[in-house]
């Protein structure tokens, strides 16, 4: 028995003064107290390297719940003598994995098999390689953040940003924030706090849980004139519902549904005509940030950034992480006179970005800029996966899994855009479906969940369902690994 904390023959089972001959059968009892003291284990894991990782008070910790295990597990056992000894060599090893996870941070990366390409629970769009390099750069050291380097005075933050967006899209300003829900707040607490905002009732959403129009509406000090049904609003529904109390008109894109049937709203360049006729700011909640029209059939209904803008809206807010492919943000596009009431509003200050997240931003935009960000974005590369690659990656790891831990399929299904973008649009796969032969598919759910490098996946019709579009193809090695880890865990 080798074990690192038994030096110099003092506890090692086999020249223990303890030991047992003679078939004489020791009861728990007698095994228990046989145990060593955590002193005399810290003392045996003096030479090994458990203390020079980690610090003492974490491995005396770690050492009374593994001598607790230890004594459950004997009092438990019908071979006590046994167990103690196998517990006794087992004890470093598990020292060493218990306090590695002790110290692994909770939030870890994770292999989304779940074919819902901006997955809100996973942290929505996986950023591009250049735009993690610049912002790993930029967070080193310091930067011109909010310095002008031309003059030596103070700039603003959003200047960056504004450059950019200014030669990508027909936009007079930018700004960004915290996330698309503080966008909308910002700006309904600085153009219509204590007056009217018209919303259609069919507009009135939920999305993810956490945010609802009304309510963030309400708490931006706004209140919410509702206009038409919330199937059918026309725009003479608007116009009707205009009094010298509204400050805005408030178009949502409903993102999760479509009400489909009996039902219309009126044409953005509709509600562009009204605003204009009445003077009253146009603002419209785009959600997913999708910038300009691609040629990715699930996205033909949804909305770009730049149609929004031609259309001739005031401003238009968005997400970073969504269909803009970059870090979470939230940022508001359109007129120069609007922007600057916003900017000036304190909410601005409380709910400003980070500079690394402006670097990524704008590494982001600097893809579009270059005409490559199809290719780059990973997004995009999940969309326009063929299902013939997928179907080939779906073999190839089939191949690498023990056919006896195994039964697998290689099936036909959909994938999702997800974030509240294309809600009715799938977009065709190809599936690895797999049946573990020895536990159910929910035990192989949760050890796929549980395993170093979690996998999550869904669970239909008995099968655990593997999409590999939402897998970077550099994960299929890790995806091999963790299912043979989950099948050998028994
Ligand atoms: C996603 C979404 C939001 C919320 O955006 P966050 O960036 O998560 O705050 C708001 N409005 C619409 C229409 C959306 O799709």
């Amino acid at each position: 028995m080798a074990s690192a904390f038994l030096p110099a023959g003092q506890f090692a089972i086999t020249n223990s003064p303890f030991l047992i001959h003679n078939g004489w059968v020791p009861t728990a009892n007698e095994t228990l107290r046989r145990i060593p003291s955590v002193n005399q284990i810290l003392h045996g894991l003096g030479a090994g390297p458990l203390l020079n990782q980690f610090p003492r008070h974490l491995v005396v910790e770690e050492v009374r719940h593994a001598l607790d295990r230890l004594r459950d597990s004997i009092r438990r056992s019908d071979d006590p003598d046994r167990d103690l000894k196998s517990g006794l060599a087992a004890l470093e090893p598990e020292l060493g994995r218990s306090l590695r996870k002790r110290l692994r941070p909770s939030l870890r990366p994770v292999v989304n098999a779940t074919g819902i390409i901006l997955h809100t629970n996973l942290g929505r769009a996986p950023m591009a390689e250049e735009t993690v390099q610049t912002m790993n750069h930029l967070s080193q050291g310091y930067s011109n953040l909010e310095y002008d380097l031309d003059q030596g005075t103070r700039g603003h933050r959003d200047r960056h940003l504004e450059e950019q967006f200014r030669r990508l899209l027909p936009c007079e300003a930018a700004t960004a924030v915290n996330n698309n829900a503080a966008a909308l707040y910002l700006v309904l607490s600085t153009l219509a706090r204590g007056r009217k905002v018209l919303v259609s009732r069919g507009e009135l959403v939920e999305i993810g849980g956490s945010f609802r129009v009304p309510s963030i509406l309400e708490q931006s000090g706004a209140s919410l004139k509702e206009v038409g049904t919330t199937n059918r609003t026309r725009v003479q529904d608007y116009r009707d519902a205009l009094d010298g109390e509204t400050a805005l008109i408030l178009r949502v894109h409903p993102s999760n549904f479509r009400v489909v049937g009996f039902s219309r709203r009126p044409a953005l360049s509709e509600l562009v005509a009204l605003s204009r006729e009445a003077g009253i700011p146009l603002l419209k909640d785009a959600g997913s940030g999708y910038l300009f029209r691609t040629s990715h059939p699930s996205l033909r209904s949804e909305p770009t950034v730049e149609e929004i803008l031609k259309a001739g809206v005031d401003l238009v807010c968005f997400s970073g992480d969504k269909l803009l492919g970059g870090p979470q943000a939230g940022i508001v596009l359109g007129k120069r006179s609007l922007m600057e009431a916003v900017r000036k509003n304190p909410l601005a200050r409380v709910c400003r970005l980070d500079k690394a997240t402006f670097a990524g931003l704008q590494q982001t935009l600097t893809l579009y800029e270059q005409g490559v960000y199809l290719e780059r974005l990973p997004i995009y590369r999940m969309l326009g996966t063929s299902t013939s690659s997928l179907e080939s990656r779906a073999r190839q790891i089939r191949r690498g899994l023990d056919p006896g831990a195994y039964r697998c399929r290689i099936l036909d299904g959909f994938s999702l855009t997800g974030g509240g973008s294309a809600p009715e649009e799938t977009i065709p796969t190809t599936l690895l479906a797999l049946r573990p032969t020895a536990f159910s598919c929910n035990e192989l759910g949760q050890r796929l969940r549980r395993g170093s490098r979690p996998v999550v996946a869904r669970i239909e019709d008995d099968r655990v369902i593997l999409d590999l579009r939402t897998v970077l193809p550099e994960e299929d090695e890790v995806l091999v690994q963790s299912l043979s880890q989950a099948a050998s865990e028994d």
